[in-house]
């Protein structure tokens, strides 16, 4: 750095500050099951699970998830995440001799489908329209361009064993499907619910945060018995589901008080107080930060729904709540009504609520 502010910028410590286990919870019992801390899992590379008849979950210590489906006819790959990459192959052949066939895409994202290659050219793959679009546009050697996809709605049915493939609006990202098993009642949806934690910061880098609220009662509209979330480690029941579903709901409650108060025009100026034009942006830091502070100490210490708090029933909450305040608080303020409009005639103090 240089300039006039070369010591000012020596001393100081920007960014986050480290985060310290002893300032945070521990996890939950319920997220630590007991494969995990089996050190043959590690060595592996892999954990299988049989969740319906011929439908396996797989899961790596790096905490990605996928899956395949046993047809007697071939084997339906669900995404191939590059941190699973060929133990996912392994963990295949671990249970059958029948070449994969068919790989469906759940969404677009490398970390979920960039060791799509290895299935070479002779498969199928399988995905939306958007996600063709996209790997059409930003191409990549390591995740083929689908060579089947569909709009709204696909059945894949090989040898009499079904996958239904829907697509109900972006969420997470765009393109990003259901897969349900219907035999099996599994459903796979990616990057929503991580079953057993509060999901990834910023409500897992979601672009669409209102089509992430309605993607939880979407997966609850399946009659599963298990979900296959792409993490983390877990795969998930309808109760994990409910709890994140709630945990988000809180937080948009939350969110909405805090917009309603700290945005009133009075309140909007206290931030401003004492700052000049060239410091507004201060001014607007500590607007934002405090309706995530207040948006996160709400949430964390409510007692929910079950007489816990949501530390102790959920891992991530204390580290992972504040960036997922920020996440629904912004999102609420882009995507979601505001109260009215600035009046003709009125000048300042701004209108954002
Ligand atoms: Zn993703």
């Amino acid at each position: 750095m240089s300039g006039d502010y070369g010591d000012f910028y020596a001393t100081k410590q920007w960014g986050f500050p480290k985060a310290e286990a002893a300032d945070h919870v521990p996890s939950p019992e319920q997220f630590m099951p007991e494969y995990l801390l089996d050190p043959t899992f590690y060595e592996k590379g892999y954990h299988r699970e049989e969740l319906g008849a011929g439908f396996h979950w797989v899961t790596s210590p790096a905490g990605y998830d996928a899956a395949f489906m046993q047809t007697g006819n071939g084997v339906i790959v669900i995404d191939a995440p590059p941190t699973l990459g060929e133990n996912l192959q392994a963990a295949i052949e671990s249970v059958t001799d029948e070449p994969v066939t068919h790989v469906v895409y759940s969404h677009w994202h490398s970390d979920h489908i960039g060791a799509a290659s290895m299935f070479g050219q002779d498969v199928e793959y399988v995905a939306h329209d958007i996600t063709r679009e996209l790997l059409e546009r930003f191409p990549d050697r390591y995740r083929p361009v689908p060579t089947s996809t569909f709009a709204t709605d696909a059945t894949l049915e090989v040898n009499g064993e079904l996958l239904e493939l829907s697509y109900k609006g972006a969420d997470h990202c765009p393109g990003n499907i259901y897969a349900w098993a219907p035999a099996q009642k599994v459903l796979t949806k990616v990057d929503i619910v991580s079953p057993g934690s509060v999901t990834f910061m910023h409500a897992d880098a979601s672009e669409n945060i209102s089509g992430f609220f309605q993607a939880h009662d979407d997966i609850l509209s399946y009659d599963f018995t298990a979900l296959v979330g792409g993490h983390i480690s877990r795969w998930g029941t309808r109760q994990d589901v409910e709890a994140a579903r709630e945990y988000w709901h809180d937080l948009r409650d939350f969110a909405d008080e805090a917009i309603k108060e700290m945005s009133e025009p009075e309140a909007l100026q206290g931030f401003l107080v004492g700052l000049g034009r060239e410091h507004q942006l201060v001014g607007a830091e500590n607007w934002i930060n405090s309706m995530v502070n207040y948006i996160t100490e709400k949430t964390l210490t409510k007692i929910t729904s079950d007489g816990r708090t949501w530390p102790e029933r959920l891992a991530g909450a204390t580290p992972f709540t504040k960036y997922h305040a920020y996440t629904v608080m912004e999102s609420s303020r882009l995507e979601r009504t505001h109260h009215g409009y600035q009046q003709r005639g009125s000048g300042g103090p701004w209108f954002i609520v």
